[in-house]
């Protein structure tokens, strides 16, 4: 071990009731750049989830009798803690994960960015309203109130971030937290939870289980002390995780897969769409549920945007995460290596074209680990598994439109309906377009990442719920409506 695991002590151990407990059995933590065995973690069983969910049912009770402002200060601590530790956090996510060090520092200052957000911008809200009772002397209150424990299941393309996109509101709105993070990405969310301890954070209220989704993520979904679920994840988990919830009716948060399209009108500025388009598809090797995943071009741009993508992402660094200079990283897995390999090769299978890449890129760096190679094809038909399904990888298909319609047509026609991207220098078409998307996000001439003061959710199959801003505090609480009569009835 290196001081890179320096927060997680000499054996990572799960973190229940502040007690860092260990097990006889593990399951090991890989690195996506060489596929060697960094470390491993204890691998959690529906009994750890008893002990968290017993821990966090009385951290919370206590937590809750907080007011906001206090919990906002011990959201302030925690933001202390995450600054002194940001490069240690930042290069625990590339050593499991695999993102550059320079897009782990990025993912660190997002973990800063949520906690800010839940502490500063709830710290005095008003937490409820006064509406005219219906009877005199009375008043009558509606208020918001905390859950209880919230059960939170997070993936591992951003393995920090996101468990703090869910702590951050969580904490905010009075709830306890038991996490399960990725089976691929332990070590992220464990460090996390590590530094709210370190800032004081009162033990139980933040808990990290470790272990299979259809183990410690489903006892977690069933235990009868869960108040609310909230995942992100694949499609697949998440019908899973409702239908395991449905007998508890329990609320479902879900943050899904995405297959955004990208649009480039003919109007648009190439220079910018381009550069963007390159940008939004191999950020973190292609491992982002907004990233760029289908780019339609208008015919009359077709081939000037192709040859110009093609150029751009070729000149792509891809290298060891941690050198200062790489640009793309890694895939995450093997496993997910193959799933995007297999994708391709299905693309040329019935027709599509190499224009770029298509596999792990040429060298003997390259020959352990994840790499594949930033990848454009080209004769790529609406209908094919490439453009319907979600890639997650570094492979861009374009598909060149005729007019408008077909391109609102092509864009819509998927069961996702997360993000969406339109290019065009007219205000009419990239308005109108705004109206015709049949998803959640849609960005103009600009790209993300999504702002937490923002909305992030998926419409269709791409999610339930949403997280971030107002809206996504709202998940975290429920009402109570108080009568409070004060005329003396008899
Ligand atoms: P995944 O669905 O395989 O796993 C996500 C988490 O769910 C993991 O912790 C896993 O162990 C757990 N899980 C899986 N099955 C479960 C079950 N039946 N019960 C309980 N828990 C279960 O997803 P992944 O491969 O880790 O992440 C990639 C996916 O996440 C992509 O589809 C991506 O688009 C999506 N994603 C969405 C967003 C968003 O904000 N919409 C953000 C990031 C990633």
């Amino acid at each position: 071990m290196t001081n890179t695991f320096d927060l997680l002590g000499e054996q990572p151990g799960m973190l229940i009731g502040g007690e860092r407990v260990t097990s006889p059995s593990t399951r090991p933590v890989l690195d996506p750049a060489s596929g060697g065995e960094l470390t491993a973690v204890p691998e959690g069983t529906a009994e750890h989830v008893d002990a968290a969910m017993a821990a966090a049912v009385a951290a919370q009770r206590q937590w809750a009798r907080r007011s906001l402002p206090e919990r906002a200060d011990a959201l302030t601590a925690v933001i202390t803690e995450i600054e002194r530790h940001a490069e240690q956090l930042a290069r625990i996510v590339v050593a499991e994960q695999g993102k550059t060090i320079t897009e782990a520092r990025g993912e660190v200052e997002g973990i800063r960015a949520f906690f800010d957000y839940a502490a500063s911008a709830h710290k005095y809200r008003a937490v409820g309203e006064v509406v005219a009772a219906s009877r005199p002397s009375e008043m009558l209150v509606t208020r918001e109130e905390p859950l209880g424990v919230v059960a939170a299941i997070t993936p591992w393309n951003y393995p920090a971030a996101i468990v703090a996109r869910k702590l951050g509101p969580a904490l905010m709105a009075g709830n306890a937290v038991v996490l399960k993070p990725s089976e691929e990405t332990p070590l992220s969310a464990l460090a996390v939870a590590r530094v709210c301890q370190l800032a004081g954070l009162p033990d139980g209220l933040v808990n990290v289980v470790t272990g299979a989704g259809r183990v410690v993520g489903n006892a977690l979904v069933t235990h009868p002390r869960t108040s609310m679920v909230t995942l992100t994840g694949s499609v697949r988990a998440g019908k899973e995780i409702l239908a395991a919830a449905a007998p508890s009716m329990i609320p479902v948060s879900l943050e899904l897969g995405g297959k955004a399209p990208f649009l480039v009108f003919a109007d648009a500025d190439l220079d910018l769409a381009v550069e963007l388009a390159a940008q939004a598809r191999f950020v973190n090797c292609g491992q982002v549920c907004t990233c760029n995943e289908r780019t339609y071009v208008h015919r009359s741009r077709y081939d000037e945007f192709v040859a110009r993508l093609v150029e751009r992402s070729a000149a792509i660094r891809v290298a060891d995460p941690s050198d200062e200079s790489a640009e793309m990283g890694p895939k995450v897995s093997a496993a997910e290596w193959e799933k995007v390999a297999g994708m391709v090769a299905r693309a040329q299978d019935q027709g599509a074209k190499l224009a770029l890449g298509g596999g792990r890129p040429d060298g003997e760096r390259y020959r352990d680990g994840n790499w594949f190679a930033p990848t454009v094809l080209t004769d790529v038909r609406n209908d094919m598994e490439i453009v319907q399904q979600e890639v997650f990888g570094p492979v861009l298909p374009v598909v060149p439109f005729d007019d408008y319609g077909q391109a609102i047509e092509f864009a819509n026609s998927t069961t996702y309906g997360l993000t969406a991207y339109v290019f065009s220098r007219d205000m009419a078409t990239a308005m109108q377009a705004c109206d015709d998307l049949e998803f959640g996000e849609v960005y103009v001439n600009e790209i993300g990442p999504e702002q937490v003061q923002g909305f992030h959710h998926g419409w269709k199959q791409s999610g339930l719920g949403g997280e971030d801003g107002e809206h996504g505090y709202q998940r975290y609480v429920q009402h109570k409506t108080l009568y409070l009569g004060y005329g003396g009835r008899a």
